[in-house]
């Protein structure tokens, strides 16, 4: 059974506990802290405090103060804070085939790997050695007539009445592979998206390349009002791992493109390319981000090598390639300006958003949460969207995933150029299936209101799964305590993560 409150502690020593029932954060007198600890397991409380317990006090405190916050602490008590056991959250929540249909109808994003080619053969790369988890690469494109019928399947969707997504843009992204060694399925597809009647959405086009043929294509893409995500690490030393096949560096070559960019569509550059820096043993935080204002006056988002998926034989490597970005903003002498800048991407910032809205009964993530008692209702194990709701990935192959993040083995359904096999129910139970290996971990886990976790990123097939992020109370309290100790010493970020906050959408 979980306790109902966690305590934690500042680096000022300021004392607070998180009441998990109430959904608040008190600030507590030391006093009360102490009271809080004291008789956290404890059925009944004595009216009075026990002399010994008294006596041990006196040496810091005196009778006056001693007895005015035990009383205050016996009020709490009687007013439900600090119960002895913490309103389990129901896990039972279980996806529904309706539910896979609506979340198709909403989709905003759908992402094709236009091609499983590239042109450049990173170290750390995700299709490379080091992964298992995709499919061969066999030099394939993407059949044009294959994402047609998935765009034409998915356009009866988003027309239906399912769609309550009225006016938002759908995205259809450019993956790969890279993308552009592909751009006459990319020209094909803009020309079919343009003809393509919705009657409620508008598309727009979004690409992650590797930016060696931007020079060639870079017309096009502006003319067609691209959103462009350009990989490049930093400068030529960071950007090493980045290379042609037989070892040349890449990095003069994409670094010209995006001067040759910025020369030629100054404001295309600066509102619609963002650049993708990978983390790893090569460079840091604090110099790619120097580098990217100082060259290019942007500021990179900063990814991390994908832990999931790692071949044994090579996990090694990988170890030594990885670099945590955490560590690496904490290690860097202007760690606080780091933190400001990429406060809406970094894992810390994001969660710190999440505490927040869980911890605050104030705050409500939708009508449903803010109606119910957060104790009855139901939710989902794990932090895992519903399939399709987000994103929608063809790959080469035709097969249809949730995402492109994760392992190809976790195929849901086939596109061919005729039509779409998605067996909803099928579908769901697969989910169901899953979700069931975490509930009973996720409902002894204090983790469970900031879980961040999508289960595809732990090995689904494991008859022992352990979800890797589980917490026990010593450890969310030293988790909140940093939350705490964020707050303390940066206030102002409140306005940015609550609800309605300028980073409240990606925290
Ligand atoms: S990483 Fe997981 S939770 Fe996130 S979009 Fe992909 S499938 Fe959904
Ligand atoms: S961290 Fe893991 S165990 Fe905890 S709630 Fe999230 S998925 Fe469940």
């Amino acid at each position: 059974m979980q306790q109902s409150f966690i305590t934690g502690y500042s680096r000022k020593n300021n004392a607070y506990a998180l009441d998990l029932n109430k959904r608040q954060v008190l600030f507590l007198h030391p006093l009360l802290a102490f009271f809080a600890e004291r008789f956290k397991t404890a059925g009944s409380i004595p009216p009075q405090l026990p002399a010994a317990t008294e006596a041990s006090l006196r040496n810091t405190w005196c009778s006056g103060e001693i007895a005015y916050y035990y009383q205050k602490f016996l009020l709490l008590k009687e007013s439900g804070y600090f119960s002895a056991s913490a309103q389990g959250a129901d896990f039972s929540q279980t996806v529904d085939p309706e539910q896979i249909e609506q979340g198709l109808a909403n989709n905003r994003r759908v992402v094709l790997e236009v091609t499983d080619r590239c042109n450049l053969q990173c170290a750390y790369c995700g299709y490379g050695e080091l992964y298992w988890d995709h499919d061969i690469r066999e030099n394939k494109n993407l059949n044009p007539a294959t994402a047609k019928t998935l765009l034409h399947f998915l356009q009866g969707y988003w027309n239906s009445a399912a769609n309550v997504s009225d006016m938002e843009d759908i995205y259809l992204s450019f993956y790969g592979g890279e993308p552009l060694l592909n751009f006459s399925l990319i020209r094909e597809m803009m020309h079919y998206c343009q003809a393509l009647p919705l009657k409620k959405n508008r598309i727009r086009f979004m690409m992650t390349t590797n930016g060696v043929l931007l020079k060639q294509y870079l017309e096009e893409l502006v003319a067609g009002d691209f959103y462009l995500s350009v990989s490049l690490d930093g400068n030529q030393e960071h950007n090493s791992y980045r290379t042609f096949s037989r070892g040349a560096s890449s990095h003069a070559l994409v670094a010209d493109n995006l001067k040759l960019c910025r020369r030629k569509y100054p404001g295309f550059f600066r509102d619609r390319v963002s650049i993708n820096a990978v983390l790893h043993n090569r460079n840091s935080v604090a110099a790619v981000v120097e580098y990217f204002k100082s060259e290019f006056d942007k500021v990179p988002r900063i990814l991390g090598l994908n832990p999931a998926g790692i071949r044994q034989e090579r996990r090694e490597e990988f170890l030594r390639t990885y670099q945590n970005l955490h560590e690496s903003v904490a290690a860097a002498s202007n760690c606080r300006e780091l933190e400001s800048e990429l406060f809406s991407q970094l894992p810390h910032t994001q969660g710190l958003g999440i505490f927040l809205r869980e911890s605050c009964d104030f705050c409500h993530q939708d009508y449903m949460q803010a109606a119910c008692e957060p104790s009855v209702q139901k939710r989902f194990p794990t932090a895992t969207c519903l399939p399709f709701a987000h994103k929608v990935f063809l790959t080469v192959n035709g097969k249809l995933l949730p995402c492109e993040k994760i392992g190809f083995q976790y195929g849901l359904g086939r596109v061919t150029k005729e039509k779409v096999q998605l067996d909803f129910r099928a579908i769901a139970q697969k989910y169901n299936d899953w979700l069931a290996k975490f509930s009973r971990q996720c409902a002894g886990c204090y983790n469970q209101k900031t879980c961040g976790k999508c289960m595809f990123f732990t090995d689904l097939e494991d008859k022992q799964l352990k979800c890797d992020e589980w917490m026990n109370a010593g450890e969310y309290s030293r988790a909140f305590s940093f939350f705490i100790n964020y707050l303390e010493e940066n206030p102002q970020v409140y306005g940015r993560v609550l609800p309605g906050g300028k980073d409240a959408a990606n925290a």
